[in-house]
């Protein structure tokens, strides 16, 4: 479905790809992972044929290069926070099938493929981040592209709304959509993708199953924990005795767990007695960057 030949593209003296190949093919859902500046962004603008780069690139067959308008309609994009004119969902889908002149009995079967029909009266700007993030989806399938490309779409939304906007694209993906996403969510990788490609520097440096990220990359995931003032002590205790690695900050406890490990320090705190008031799981990267230890 898409196949990219030598993908290089330079700013000035810096590279921002080089000499980046991969094949995506139909049906499958690639995330494409990286630092900031790694290259994702640029990869994603590349296949949308926004910019201009060195070597070869296909989309459904097309030449990019050649023929961008073409390939570009077998694209539905997905920015990562998109912006709408102040009108109802049902209004802004109307919109945007005359302008890409789609068939206005598509607006409904978007509306439904995204969960949001009920919101359909709504002004835009009464959404939640999350109903914006669907409606973006929705106007990208308006066409009924066989692609989807996703620019870190779930980087502004809670976890209720990232859940729920993972869930749309899964679904999207099964039906038979091709899905090309960039990310730096562990969590939604793993969700979402059926396979990651790895840039950094602008390089192509590892291609592996979702699952595999954490570990072929020695990414940590931490799980935050709360508990009451008065436990603590305890908690410090029972982390220390399962030998788990830990950084308190304030109330809560960062713990450190493999993609599989994630409950067993929620369990050893069961079974201490120690009552956990709430919990969240996080990137390390996060953590090493965030964390306020005392
Ligand atoms: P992020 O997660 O921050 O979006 P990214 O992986 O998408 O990162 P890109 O946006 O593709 O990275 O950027 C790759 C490199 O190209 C970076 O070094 C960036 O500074 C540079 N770059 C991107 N766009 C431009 C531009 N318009 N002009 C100059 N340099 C650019």
């Amino acid at each position: 479905m898409i196949i990219a030949k030598h993908l290089t593209k330079h700013y000035g003296k810096n590279a921002a790809l080089n000499d980046v190949s991969f094949a995506i093919e139909a049906g499958e859902s690639v995330a494409l992972w990286g630092a900031n500046g790694a290259g994702k962004t640029t990869t994603l603008r590349c296949l949308l044929g926004v910019q201009g780069f060195e070597g070869e690139l296909t989309v459904n067959a097309i030449d990019v290069c050649k023929n961008s308008k073409v390939a570009r309609a077998a694209i539905g994009y997905v920015p990562q926070e998109a912006a709408f004119y102040d009108m109802t969902v049902l209004e802004t889908l109307h919109f945007y099938a005359r302008l890409k002149k789609a068939p206005a009995q598509r607006v409904s079967m978007v509306l439904l493929q995204v969960q949001l029909e009920e919101h359909a009266a709504k002004r835009v700007n009464m959404l939640s981040g999350g109903m914006k993030q669907r409606l973006a989806l929705a106007v990208a399938l308006l066409a009924d592209p066989p692609v989807l490309v996703l620019d870190e779409p779930t980087a502004n939304l809670d976890v209720k709304a990232q859940r729920d906007f993972i869930h749309s694209v899964q679904n999207l993906n099964q039906a038979g959509k091709t899905i090309v996403f960039s990310s730096h969510r562990l969590d939604e990788v793993v969700a979402l993708g059926t396979r990651v490609l790895v840039l950094a520097d602008g390089s192509l440096t590892l291609e592996c199953q979702p699952h595999e990220l954490a570990e072929k990359l020695g990414l940590h995931r931490w799980l935050r924990i709360w508990v009451a003032a008065h436990h603590k002590q305890d908690t410090r205790k029972v982390l220390d005795e399962g030998g788990f690695t830990y950084m308190p900050n304030g109330r809560s406890f960062y713990v450190q767990v493999n993609l599989g490990g994630k409950i067993e320090p929620l369990r050893s705190l069961e079974a201490a007695s120690i009552p956990v008031e709430d919990f969240d799981l996080i990137d390390g990267e996060l953590v090493l960057q965030g964390a306020n230890h005392d």
